[in-house]
């Protein structure tokens, strides 16, 4: 068994203008495969070569930073390509504003929130909208491959802060 790449949920120019064709095909193509890549060679022949990718990211990251670098980036891109979309007015469902405006007051809040937080992260990492276990919603960043899987924390939307993210476009 091995953790799979997994297709990305659109084609690489549907995000444009806001991401580029050549970041996407960079982004996902050679970094996110590249983790994954790295990850199976890694865990190939360990305890952790059975697993699912939550329970590597679990299970490595009080023993392996390397695996745990990899297996988490390998989860944090997966989720974070079905964070965006090509469909142009997408809008919370109802019970989602219920629970953002609860937490944040108005969706415009949370956005501006969510974009201060980004700008605040200092070297490589993600930003995240979360839910805690008591339910409530946060906003958080974790640095480099850090994500918030391992303080029980279920992210809800993400955020790649990393350079690779976006300086094709921006340079
Ligand atoms: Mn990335």
């Amino acid at each position: 068994m091995s953790i799979p790449f997994p297709p990305l949920p659109y084609h690489t120019d549907d995000l444009e203008p806001h991401i580029s064709k050549a970041t996407l095909e960079c982004h996902y193509g050679k970094h996110h495969r590249g983790y994954v890549t790295k990850l199976n060679k890694l865990i190939g022949a360990t305890r952790f070569e059975h697993m699912n990718l939550e329970e590597i990211i679990l299970e490595s990251s009080k023993e392996s930073q390397a695996i745990f670098n990899n297996a988490a980036q390998a989860w944090n891109h997966n989720f974070y390509w079905h964070c965006m979309t090509s469909q142009k007015s997408l809008k919370p469902s109802r019970e989602a504003m219920i629970r953002l405006e609860k937490n944040f007051g108005t969706l415009e809040n949370l956005k501006q929130q969510f974009i201060e937080s980004a700008k605040k992260l200092f070297g490589s990492g993600w930003t995240w909208l979360v839910r805690n276990e008591d339910g409530t919603l946060a906003i958080v960043n974790t640095q480099n491959a850090g994500t918030p899987l391992t303080n029980g924390q279920t992210p809800l939307l993400a955020c790649d802060i990393w350079e690779h993210a976006y300086y094709l476009d921006v340079q």
